[in-house]
């Protein structure tokens, strides 16, 4: 395949990403919002989709098929079905692309201590982190809050926090996915050993840094050629973006050349 087609491959990918997580980020709000039959009717059963409501209604095949599928493919849920993160999309897209983003190092104690008191919370049976603290949840709250047709306090709040994840988002990326969010620290628990991953061929790269460049995430570490897969959302902004063929998105590993960097195989969870 010749490298124009490559890429265009690549940005397909991406296109077709973008265009599901769009639909559904829009028919979860028309249901939300119970905006005409059809789309409220889609929306319905995504929410039904969602591994918080699935395991609120103790529907553990849906919750089974997530942790399969993101075991599979990566944290796949964080950049198609996930409203919150849709919108964290959007906020990230309106910063301008000379403002790149940088790999930063996980905070995998923060995650862990978070979700660990998040799901504490909720088998003590307290409903406000479920209401407030889950993604689908907040993302639920906000819509219902803001609709009221009286300004409460309740109401400022859900403002405040949706100026605060989208500024967080415009400047950081998925910041906040990757350090408080108790959902994507738990899948990212299963995809950090995902089959399919992100793999850096070093024969190719010439550390151009595109791909890190537009990672959203911020974990693609190109001194050790690695891409954090717990914390990395398989958004594939970064395949179109590499012009030498480095990156890709593959079942198998690059064996690397020169056996000093061999080493570079050692997984984020034993940092
Ligand atoms: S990390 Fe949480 S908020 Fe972010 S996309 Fe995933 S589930 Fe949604
Ligand atoms: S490594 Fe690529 S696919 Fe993963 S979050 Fe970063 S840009 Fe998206
Ligand atoms: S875009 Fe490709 S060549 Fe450039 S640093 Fe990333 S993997 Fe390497």
């Amino acid at each position: 395949m010749n490298e124009l087609s490559r890429n265009r491959g690549q940005g397909i990918l991406m296109v077709i990403r973008i265009t599901v997580e769009a639909s559904a980020a829009f028919f979860i709000t028309a249901a939300l919002l119970h905006y005409g039959t059809a789309s409220t009717a889609i929306g319905r059963e995504l929410i039904r989709l969602q591994p918080e409501v699935a395991t609120a209604a103790l529907s553990l095949t849906v919750l089974t098929v997530w942790l399969g599928v993101t075991l599979i493919f990566g944290r796949i849920y964080c950049s198609t079905l996930c409203p919150l993160g849709a919108l964290m999309d959007l906020a990230a897209r309106a910063r301008p692309r000379a403002r790149v983003y940088r790999y930063s190092r996980p905070f995998s104690l923060l995650r862990l201590v978070v979700m660990t008191a998040v799901l504490l919370m909720i088998a003590a049976g307290l409903l406000f982190p479920r209401r407030w603290l889950l993604p689908f949840g907040l993302y639920a709250s906000v819509i219902d809050t803001l609709l009221a047709p009286t300004v409460s306090v309740a109401a400022l709040m859900a403002a405040a926090v949706v100026g605060t994840l989208a500024a967080v988002a415009f400047r950081r990326g998925r910041f906040v996915c990757n350090t408080l969010c108790p959902v994507g620290s738990l899948l990212g628990l299963f995809s950090r050993r995902a089959a399919f991953h992100f793999d850096i061929n070093t024969d190719r790269c010439t550390q151009c840094r595109r791909c890190v460049d537009v990672c959203k995430a911020q974990c693609i570490d190109l001194n050790d050629h690695l891409v954090d897969m717990s914390r990395c959302v398989v958004c594939f902004d970064c395949l179109p973006e590499c012009p030498d063929d480095a990156i890709t998105y593959t079942l198998g590993r690059h064996t690397l050349s020169d056996p000093l960097m061999m080493p570079k195989y050692k997984t984020f969870s034993k940092k």
